[in-house]
Formats: C-alpha cells, sequence, structure tokens
C-alpha cells in the first residue's frame, strides 16, 4: 500500500468534511474519485497528499503514519513521494516553462543547473520538449496542463495526485492530459485523480464514490 486511510475524519469548525473515511490505494494503481461537489473529495486529496492532518483515524504514506511526523519530516516525505496537479495549473506567470518545471526541485535541491536538466528532460516526456522557453500566457489550456503535469513528476514521485486535471481543458486537451496520465502510470507512478467527468471516471480501473463525507463505493 503506498497510502491508507483508517476511519479518517476532517472537521472544519461545524463542518464535518470527512466522517469515517477507510481506503487503501496500492502501489501502482490508477484511480479515479467521483462524487458530487462537496462530498469531501478535495479534503480527502488533501489528506492523502499531507497537506492537511486529519481531526481523528490514521494516515500512513509509503508506510509512515504521518501523525508520528513533525512538520519538517512530513515536507520532506511529501517532498520526496508525492507530486500534484490541479484544475487551476498553478503556474508562475511570466515564468518560462524550463523554470516552472525546475522550481518542482527546489525542496530536494540539487543544484540550478541540474535542476533546469531534469526539468528539460520531463519536458520533453510530456511532449513539450519544444516550448522550454515560452512564458505560461504563450501556452494552450492543454500545454499548461502539460507543464504543471512536468513539474509534478520532475522529482519522480511514486504518487501523483490530480484535482480535476482536465478541469479546465476542452475535451480533446483533456483526452491529451488523461492519456499522459495514463502513462505515467504505466511507466509505474500510482495515480489518484478526482473528477466529476463521469466518461473519464468510468475509462479508469478503480474508482470510489464519495458522499457527504464517506466512501460509499
Ligand atoms: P469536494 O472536493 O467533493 O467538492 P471538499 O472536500 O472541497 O468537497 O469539501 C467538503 C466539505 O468541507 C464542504 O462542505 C466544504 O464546504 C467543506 N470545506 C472544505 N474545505 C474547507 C475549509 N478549508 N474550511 C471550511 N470548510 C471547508
Amino acid at each position: 500500500m503506498i497510502a491508507e486511510l483508517q476511519e479518517v475524519s476532517k472537521d472544519y469548525g461545524e463542518v464535518q468534511a470527512l466522517r469515517g473515511v477507510t481506503l487503501g490505494i496500492g502501489a501502482g494503481e490508477l484511480l479515479g474519485i467521483v462524487g458530487p461537489s462537496g462530498s469531501g473529495k478535495s479534503t480527502m486529496l488533501n489528506m492523502i497528499g499531507t497537506l492537511d492532518r486529519p481531526s481523528g483515524g490514521t494516515v500512513r504514506i509509503a508506510g509512515h503514519d504521518v501523525s508520528q511526523l513533525n512538520d519538517r519530516a512530513l515536507s520532506a516525505l511529501r517532498a520526496q513521494t508525492i507530486g500534484f496537479v490541479f484544475q487551476q495549473f498553478h503556474l508562475a506567470a511570466g515564468v518560462p516553462a524550463l523554470d516552472n518545471v525546475a522550481d518542482g526541485l527546489l525542496y530536494s535541491g540539487p543544484a540550478l543547473r541540474e535542476r533546469r536538466r531534469r526539468a528539460a528532460d520531463a519536458l520533453e516526456r510530456v511532449g513539450l520538449g519544444h516550448r522550454l522557453d515560452h512564458r505560461p500566457h504563450q501556452l494552450s489550456g492543454g500545454e499548461k496542463q502539460r507543464v504543471a503535469i512536468a513539474r509534478a513528476v520532475v522529482g519522480g514521485p511514486s504518487l501523483l495526485l490530480a484535482d480535476e486535471p482536465t478541469g479546465n481543458l476542452d475535451s480533446r486537451s483533456g483526452a491529451g492530459v488523461m492519456d499522459l496520465l495514463r502513462e505515467l502510470n504505466d511507466a509505474g507512478t500510482t495515480v489518484v485523480i478526482i473528477t466529476h467527468d463521469r466518461d473519464i471516471a468510468a475509462s479508469l480501473p478503480r474508482q470510489v464514490e464519495m458522499l457527504d463525507g464517506k466512501v460509499i463505493a
């Protein structure tokens, strides 16, 4: 198991965003998380991504009980193990694709030259070897998401978490991004995708359905 949630709850004041979620994700899986808006999908992804700590229950990532790690150790685990992709891309404006991706290695700390070399490799892998110097505003939506995916995988994470990665894309670019996520999964990365797109969800080998802070299927 690369990720294990046991009876995980998360409260935001009065709101119970997660209410006793138990879920295991095996290494190498390609998994979709589906459910209506407000059902707790993003909160659960944040738990798996160790971006937030649970109010109750246990989260284990790559064998580590997250509650046993201090913030520093948790950041290190996250940097080594997990890559994130978001609907809104979250690229730095005015910064070339190469450096947007190279910044994904800032935490793990190789020198700038090496960071750029690995960033160029990652951009090559996502089919953007010819766009290294383009700024985000010079890229299409689909290309921006490819840059964001390159940044997420440049450090070689074993787990890639994507929150509505095709939500801002037309169907053709979205299909391209899904193909890329499948390729990364074929190459060994565990991939978890939140999607409200029924066709995308149906195309994934495993779906987890959420409702009112619980996994219902
Ligand atoms: P989904 O991703 O399925 O749309 P979320 O996980 O974003 O659902 O939200 C689950 C519930 O928790 C919602 O009722 C939402 O309003 C609430 N919630 C999420 N994040 C916060 C937060 N930071 N503060 C307060 N309430 C939150």
